[in-house]
């Protein structure tokens, strides 16, 4: 059995240990990492997310009373239970049950025949880490739903209706990378998506085949700042859209950027901000075509370009994410960059397969000798998007 098997079957085992009965079927959706094009998806911009290894798995059966049981391995205490007819955001605390109940709301105020359901999980997604344990708890909901309701609906629909499970029932204002990521990657490729008009194309990044690693560091530390500061970030886009009259910072063509910073000299703040998205959406795309022309290792100063730029114009890094990023390089990565919102999560680093013990070694040891937290380091191979591993 592989490990996603024996996941299936321990989160199936667990089901009837906590309702009494068999599930009826059990569906995985994954975390995710960014590999490139950060804070661009609510300026119209570029991302490319990957699907982690890590994977939530649901264990569901349907009910035919509207009534909707909700547990989960990663959270203390029995089932939560809700009517399916209650639901309406927004989400009474802060509760973890709100992701899913949110996804049957937004299924449900969609027009969808969704009705009651038993719902249990387990995840290997470390929660809170900026790896999208949420879209991974949402979209794996989305799946098992569409699946018990005969629904098929297209793996896009899905991801908007978890985007809007977590914006209007939750009430994070998320973009729609983390869902789609979990909805839509598939096996051995990035995923580059505009999130303009939310196309996509699963784009070569088949590291094993390389001789690569893509290690993902968790930081384990968040700092607090976080919350604010995205919004002023965000406001700050806008404003500079608004300065420049574009409808977003991604109408702003890398070639224009001289002019763009010109026209923003008397305002630096918003400069810098407009500096960072118009030079990471360029960034996007050249790793596309690096990628598309079978040249990975060529991504690597792209990646520590995004983080120079995240760190000093868009100014989201902390210490603990430039020590891991100026000491992978150090110790010969190929690349390395902080992934997710900032202010903590995690770090990315391309390597050669052969480096990946001795950069690993260096991080540790960096870590130690700062008295930071001691980071979580795993490789990331790039896997597959949400879908329904057996009965
Ligand atoms: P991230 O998505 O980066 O992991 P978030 O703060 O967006 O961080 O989401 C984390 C929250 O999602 C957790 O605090 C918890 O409420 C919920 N969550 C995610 N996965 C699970 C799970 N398997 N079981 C219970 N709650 C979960
Ligand atoms: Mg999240």
């Amino acid at each position: 059995m592989t490990d996603t098997e024996h996941g299936a079957a321990r989160t199936a085992a667990a089901f009837h240990a906590v309702y009494g009965a068999e599930p009826t079927g059990t569906w995985a959706a994954p975390g995710r990492v960014n590999l490139i094009g950060e804070h661009t998806d609510y300026n119209d911009g570029f991302v490319m997310p990957l699907a982690l290894p890590h994977t939530t798995i649901a264990a569901a059966a349907p009910r035919t009373d509207g009534v909707l049981r909700l547990h989960s391995a990663g959270a203390p205490g029995g089932p939560v239970t809700l009517r399916t007819d209650d639901l309406a955001p927004p989400a009474r605390g802060a509760d973890w049950a709100a992701y899913p109940a949110g996804v049957v709301w937004a299924m449900r105020a969609a027009g969808l025949p969704i009705g009651g359901a038993d719902l249990h999980y387990s995840s290997t997604v470390p929660l809170g880490a900026g790896l999208s344990s949420s879209a991974a708890l949402e979209v794996a909901t989305a799946l098992a739903l569409d699946d018990l309701y005969g629904l098929g609906l297209p793996r896009a629909e899905l991801a908007r209706l978890a985007q809007r499970a977590e914006n209007g029932y939750v009430g994070v204002p998320c973009g729609i990378m983390d869902q789609t990521a979990a909805a839509c990657c598939t096996a051995g490729h990035a995923l580059f998506l505009d999130t303009r008009d939310l196309t996509h194309r699963h784009v070569p990044f088949d590291l094993a085949a390389e001789g690569l690693r893509l290690l993902v560091v968790d930081t384990r530390v968040r700092h607090q700042l976080g919350d604010g500061a995205y919004a002023q970030r965000r406001a700050g886009c806008e404003r500079g859209a608004r300065a420049l009259g574009v409808r977003a910072l991604r109408d702003v063509p890398y070639a224009h950027l001289p002019a763009a910073l010109d026209a923003l000299a008397s305002d630096p703040v918003v400069r810098d901000l407009v500096r960072h998205i118009v030079t990471e959406n360029h960034r996007v795309e050249r790793t596309v075509a690096h990628l598309d022309a079978g040249r990975p290792r060529a991504i690597g100063p792209l990646l520590t370009a995004g983080h120079a730029s995240l760190r000093d114009d868009f100014k989201v890094s902390c210490p603990e994410l430039d020590l891991a990023v100026d000491t992978a390089n150090a110790a010969g990565a190929l690349g390395a960059r902080m992934t997710g919102g900032g202010f903590g999560g995690s770090a990315l680093v391309l390597v050669e397969a052969a480096a990946a013990d001795p950069v690993t070694d260096a991080l540790h040891a960096a870590f130690a000798a700062a008295g930071h937290t001691p980071p979580r380091i795993f490789p990331a191979a790039p896997g597959p998007g949400a879908h329904r591993l057996g009965p």
